[in-house]
This record gives C-alpha cells, sequence and structure tokens, in this order.
C-alpha cells in the first residue's frame, strides 16, 4: 500500500525505489527488515507533496538499504520512521569535496551521507528509473543495476566518489606492477605474478608514486553492461569494485544517487565470518574413491549451522560462500578483516596418508597468544570443547598453525579453523557422512559462537599487547594440510 502511494508520488519529484535485493542474502544472513523501515519510503521521507510546482523537497527520498533488510543491532543508527539520523557517529562530507557535486547547493541528502559516498549522476530519463543494490562482499562488489531508463546510461565519468576531502570520476587508474610491487614475505621465494593478472595496490603508497592522488579513491574498477528492454528502456548494471567491504545506504535525489558507505561495526555490535572450506574447483580432501568431497561436507555442515545462527538476529553473520563457488584465500580473511569481524571461524575436513589418524581437532593462531582479552587460542578451546561434547569424535586437541595457513596468519581477529574429522579414516568418515553428524557438528558450532560472544562480554576484545609480536607456536603437531 505504502507503495502505491510511492508511485504517485513519482509524478512530482523524483524517488528511489529500492529493492534490497535479497541475492544478497546468500551471503549475509536475515532479511528482517528493520521495525518501521520498510523498503519503501518511511513516513515523512522524500514524499512530501510538493504539489503543481514540482518543485524539490526538502527532505530526500531515503532507503536505507543495507540497514532496512539486515539484522539490526540492538541500536540501530535509525530513527524511528525510518530514516537515519544524521548522526554525529558519521564523518560526514566536507564541503570542499562535496561542492563538485550536482545539486549540491540545494539538496537535502547531504546531510545524511558519511565521507565516503558514492554518487552517480541522473542523466536524462530517468523520472521513472528503479535502481537495486546488490552487494557481493567477499568480492568487495557491488552491483548496482538502474532499469526503466528513457535515456543514457550513467558514464564513467558520471561515477563521482567523495572520499574525505576529495571527489573522484572517472575510471580509475590501473595499477602497474612497476608501481605497485608485490609484497613478498622475508624468506619466500619471489613468485612472478601469472600472465594477466595485476597486483594489489599496496595501501600505503609513498607521496612519490604516481597513483598516490588516487590512495583514497572507493572505487577500484568500474564495469557496465546495458540492455535495451522490450519497451524501448534500458536497464543498466554497473559493478563497482571497491577498496574494501561497506555496509551501504542508498538515497536519492532529483540530481542523483548517492551510495552511502557506513563502517560495518558502526551498524552491527556483533560481527561474525563463517567460512566453509575449499569450493568450485578446489574440492579439498575426500573419501576414499572420492565418494565425498570435502567441499561439499564443509558446504552442508555451513548451511545447517546458517540454520541455527538465523535465529540470533542479533549476530550479523557473512559467510564466504553459501553455494560451490571458491573465494581466495586472501578475499576470505579480507572480507573478515574489512568487517572487522568479532570472530572468523572457518570449517574443514581433515585426511592424512596415515589412515589411522582420527578425530577432530581445531587449528588456531598462536600470533594472538599474547592479546589481552579473547584470542584465537581461546576461540579454539572453545570450538574444540563443543565439538568434544556434541559430537564426540577422538579429542585431537587445538594446533597453532598461523606459519602456513593463509587464513589463520592474516586474520585480525579470534580465528579458529575447526578440522571436524579425517575423511582419510574410515571410522571417521562414515560417521561425518550421516546428516545427523553434520547437524551436530553445526550445533556445536553454534553453541561455540553463542559461548564465544558470552566470554567476549565478559574477558573484552582481544587485541595485541603493545610491542607483543606474539608467542611462538607452542604445539607444532604433526598434521595433514587443510
Ligand atoms: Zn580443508
Amino acid at each position: 500500500m505504502r507503495e502505491e502511494r510511492l508511485i504517485k508520488q513519482i509524478m512530482t519529484c523524483s524517488i528511489l525505489l529500492l529493492c534490497a535485493v535479497t541475492a544478497f542474502s546468500g551471503y549475509v544472513k536475515g532479511v528482517t527488515p528493520a521495525e518501521g523501515s520498510e523498503n519503501t519510503l518511511p513516513e515523512g521521507a522524500g514524499g512530501t507533496p510538493s504539489g503543481e510546482s514540482g518543485e524539490s523537497v526538502a527532505t530526500p527520498a531515503v532507503v536505507p538499504t543495507t540497514v532496512a533488510s539486515f539484522p539490526i543491532t540492538p541500536e540501530p543508527i535509525m530513527s524511528p520512521t525510518g530514516l537515519p539520523e544524521p548522526s554525529e557517529q558519521l564523518v560526514r562530507v566536507l564541503p570542499e569535496a562535496w561542492s563538485d557535486i550536482r545539486g549540491a547547493e540545494t539538496t537535502a541528502v547531504y546531510d545524511y551521507l558519511t565521507d565516503k559516498t558514492i554518487v552517480l549522476e541522473k542523466r536524462e530519463g530517468y523520472e521513472n528509473a528503479v535502481l537495486t543494490l546488490e552487494e557481493l562482499p567477499v568480492l568487495r562488489q557491488l552491483r548496482v543495476t538502474v532499469s526503466g531508463v528513457m535515456g543514457e546510461p550513467i558514464r564513467e565519468e558520471n561515477v563521482k566518489r567523495i572520499a574525505q576531502d576529495t571527489c573522484y570520476s572517472g575510471t580509475p587508474p590501473t595499477p602497474t606492477p612497476t608501481a605497485t610491487p608485490v609484497p613478498t614475505k622475508a624468506g619466500e621465494p619471489t613468485q612472478g605474478l601469472k600472465p594477466g593478472m595485476q597486483p594489489t595496490p599496496t595501501p600505503t603508497l609513498s607521496p612519490e608514486d604516481p597513483f598516490y592522488p588516487w590512495r583514497n579513491d572507493l572505487i577500484r574498477v568500474i564495469s557496465s553492461e546495458e540492455e535495451i528492454m522490450d519497451d524501448g528502456a534500458l536497464t543498466q548494471t554497473l559493478l563497482l569494485t571497491l577498496d574494501r567491504t561497506y555496509v551501504y545506504r542508498v538515497y536519492e535525489d532529483e540530481w542523483n544517487y548517492y551510495i552511502s558507505l557506513v563502517r560495518p561495526k558502526d551498524v552491527y555490535s556483533k560481527i561474525i565470518v563463517v567460512d566453509a572450506g575449499h569450493g568450485g574447483n578446489d574440492a579439498g580432501t575426500s573419501s576414499a574413491g572420492s565418494v565425498f568431497l570435502e567441499k561439499t561436507v564443509n558446504l552442508n555442515i555451513v548451511l545447517y549451522l546458517k540454520e541455527l545462527l538465523d535465529a540470533h538476529p542479533d549476530i550479523c553473520v557473512y559467510y564466504t560462500r553459501l553455494n560451490d563457488t571458491k573465494p581466495s584465500l586472501k578475499q576470505r580473511v579480507n572480507l573478515a578483516n574489512d568487517l572487522e569481524a568479532d570472530f572468523f571461524l572457518s570449517v574443514h575436513c581433515n585426511a592424512n596418508v596415515a589412515k589411522s589418524l582420527h578425530g577432530t581437532e581445531v587449528l588456531y593462531s598462536s600470533l594472538q597468544n599474547g592479546w589481552t582479552g579473547m584470542n584465537s587460542r581461546r576461540f579454539a578451546l572453545i570450538c574444540l570443547a563443543e565439538m568434544n561434547e556434541q559430537v564426540g569424535l577422538f579429542d585431537r586437541g587445538i594446533v597453532a598453525r598461523d606459519h602456513n595457513v593463509t587464513i589463520i596468519r592474516d586474520a585480525k581477529m579470534p580465528v579458529a579453523l575447526v578440522e571436524t574429522a579425517f575423511m582419510s579414516n574410515v571410522s571417521d568418515m562414515e560417521i561425518l557422512a550421516q546428516e545427523q553428524t553434520q547437524r551436530n557438528i553445526a550445533g556445536a558450532l553454534c553453541s561455540a559462537v553463542l559461548k564465544a560472544y558470552e566470554e567476549l562480554e565478559e574477558i573484552g576484545a582481544g587485541e595485541p599487547m603493545p610491542e607483543e609480536q606474539g608467542m611462538p607456536s607452542g604445539n607444532p603437531e604433526a598434521s595433514s594440510g587443510e
């Protein structure tokens, strides 16, 4: 009903009708709308009838997508009407960057934007256009679809990025290998880039670097697909690869669409990343004769775990995958780091040439042993205790594996990689193959997450001690790879 009213209002003022696309719910759990903030306009927002004059309105059309469609924190930064407060919590757009934006002098959207905002300039024929946002967080991508356009598509020069005091537009420069050499770890042989690969820009560029002026740009790559539909209207899909993963809010006025980027931790008080190991062309390990593949067992367990975690809307869970895809290890750990997640939980199965090896072990990072508060070792112990309690396979203990497992080494939060059972062991595999076992594992991991949060509240978040470089690995127990 609200939508009907909305559509009437489109006649006089340009209004955003944004569908919070559930494609993203493939990655983020929960689609519970914020109370009083449906995906239509909240009362009084944007819909102020402007009468015959067609005069623009004072209140921006606002659809806070992410906040409206994703799990809501106990203290959402939303007003009861669904409009986000022009809050002091947000670092605001700086006027010097804002002055480059069309309609800057008059639009009221300004009050709602952060200092990291993507502005898509409308061209002719956007009166009835509909914008849809789909988030692909593990890829740091946003897919923006604008349909119903009776005119020209948005060009790269119409994609503006306000980042702190700078307004960027056009094609982001592509760093060359010479400008941003691939960092290698000391003692590691330098590996050349595969043909066609480009190194990721290093986060800290020196002022002499040719890409220094773009160091704060929010967008790395822009690509566009356009399609003319049967009714003659244009549908454009812009795929934006960003510098990291954010939470997004979308606004609209007659001149522009605004995608305001928000730090996830400012929206969700509890964030965890759950990772089903392997996927796609990487099957992981397997049972004898490849009857069971590790990637599938990992995914099954994570899907059962999702069912359980969905019942806890206070915890915002990002999944690295919920189907048979293969994010890179870097993408998985980047996601957790981008989100400043409280915990990073990765689900795997074990294997060894010694087929008698069996049981559950949990890998952790001893680099965090010196942290105050919650650390990887503690989180791993909680996971192992719940696995012992609810699954009951042989207890192999916890194992420090930061020296050779990327996601464990690079995670900046308590991380646990649960090796649920040995697929190379006949007895373990028989048990692991059963759906009930996989559900029990999911139950154990869900309990572990809840217990870890309880403990986190008691002892506080883990942080490196000053001058602490981590303690040496205490338990280099022989084990297989991931
Ligand atoms: Zn694995």
